[in-house]
């Protein structure tokens, strides 16, 4: 058969291999020399600073700062418009995330134990 001067797009180039990501171990298409799924190659923001399951948002950073100053869950939650339920549910996944059972203890952790990922919270205008 002749072949004309259309290349062909179906052609070996696109065919994906299935292979396991290297970061995460789920199988995915690799096409060429990729070694990582499409989800693990995208840059999320903040993950290359510290792993995922010690980062604080913005709001739990504030409350861990007020935490830290001692002042109780209705203190915390006058200061930050919030009720005193919702401090709690924060705290909970401060707790997790920091791997600590409580108050007292995440108020003495040493200020480097949280420095990895604590910066004092800035204030917002407006
Ligand atoms: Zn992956």
């Amino acid at each position: 058969m002749r072949i004309s001067g259309v290349i062909s797009l179906t052609g070996p180039a696109i065919i994906r291999v299935p292979k396991s990501c290297a970061r995460c171990g789920r199988l995915f298409g690799a096409m060429g020399r990729e070694y990582t799924c499409p989800s693990c190659r995208q840059p999320k923001a903040g993950s290359n600073l510290e792993p995922v399951s010690r980062q604080l948002s913005f709001r739990e950073r504030q409350i861990v700062d007020l935490v830290r100053e001692a002042k109780a869950n209705k203190e915390i939650a006058a200061e930050l418009c919030l009720t005193e339920g919702t401090i709690k549910e924060y705290l909970h996944n401060i707790f997790r995330k920091l791997g600590v059972k409580n108050r007292t203890e995440l108020a003495l952790r040493r200020e480097t134990d949280l420095e990895y990922e604590y910066t004092p919270p800035r204030r917002q205008i407006g």
